[in-house]
């Protein structure tokens, strides 16, 4: 199978790094949590006590984020939480996750439920009208996966196949501009055992996640068509306005990117069994 490492070494320009322990944004507790979901902590380690940072994900994404045996936040591992924990660290709080909804991650950041973003978060111009977003941390872009013996080999090979999309992600607005009909599930696990279990064709998912899912699941394969599938950047995003926590994250992502920090997470978390 071919690797997909589109890693994201966006070369920004350096900047000075200014990580005081002076703790600001907003101080949180985390006891208000979106539906059904819940809250786990872990302390950030180093910095003075100054408040807890809330992050929302939808821990349903591997290799991003995942609920593990051993997580690096409570029970939640991946790539976003390294970054969200090593975020804390730098800003001198605590780093706590709530887990939710992939649907209701923007509004929870709207109503203050959450401080930030972080799910593997792809920056579009529909989401930038309602939060603001961090510097890039990772480009990805949509693939096909399907069953190993499959005839799809282009975007278009799909029209008249069965295609299956998780809800609210980039993949189905990319279906839908596509014209071609599609089912929706709400987890990456239900679509891959629909195309497993013979009851789709193509499952059209994030390119690293993808990776993970093929990796894990035999017989299944990935197809890329760059023609038809443009790239993504992933982003943390924040309440709009919130400028002072928008450039602390800025900085820590930014020196993040130039220590190689994220390069060795995504290889770490990607080659992991
Ligand atoms: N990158 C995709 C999106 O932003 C999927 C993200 C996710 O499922 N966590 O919609």
């Amino acid at each position: 199978m071919k690797k997909i490492k589109k890693m994201a070494l966006i070369g920004l320009t350096c900047m000075t790094m200014l990580f005081g322990l002076a703790a600001c944004g907003e101080k949180k507790d985390t006891g208000a949590t979106a539906g059904g979901a819940d809250t786990d902590s872990v302390q950030a380690g180093g910095a003075e006590a100054g408040g807890q940072i809330v992050f929302g994900t939808n821990a349903e994404f591997p290799p991003f984020e995942f609920v593990g045996g051993q997580g690096v936040i409570g029970q939640y591992d991946g790539i976003d939480m390294a970054i969200a924990k090593q975020i804390g660290t730098d800003i001198g709080k605590e780093a706590t996750i709530n887990n939710m909804e992939f649907d209701s991650l923007l509004l929870a950041l709207q109503n203050g439920q959450v401080d930030a973003v972080i799910a593997g978060m792809t920056v579009t111009d529909e989401r930038k009208e309602a939060v603001d977003f961090s510097i890039p941390y990772y480009s990805a872009t949509q693939v096909m996966i399907v069953k190993e013996d499959s005839t799809i080999a282009k975007a278009s090979d799909m029209a008249d196949k069965k295609i299956v999309v998780i809800q609210g992600y980039t993949g189905e607005t990319v279906v839908q501009e596509l014209g071609y009909k599609y089912e929706s599930f709400k987890k990456g696990t239900e679509a891959i055992m629909e195309l497993t279990n013979g009851k789709c064709d193509v499952v059209v998912i994030d390119s690293a996640t993808a990776e993970k899912y093929v990796k894990d699941n035999a017989g299944l394969k990935i197809v890329e068509d760059s023609d038809a599938f443009g790239n993504e950047e992933y982003a943390i995003a924040v309440k709009k306005g919130n400028t002072e926590l928008l450039n602390q994250i800025n900085s820590s992502i930014q020196k993040m990117l130039d220590d190689g920090t994220i390069s060795e997470l995504s290889a770490k978390y990607l080659d992991a069994e």
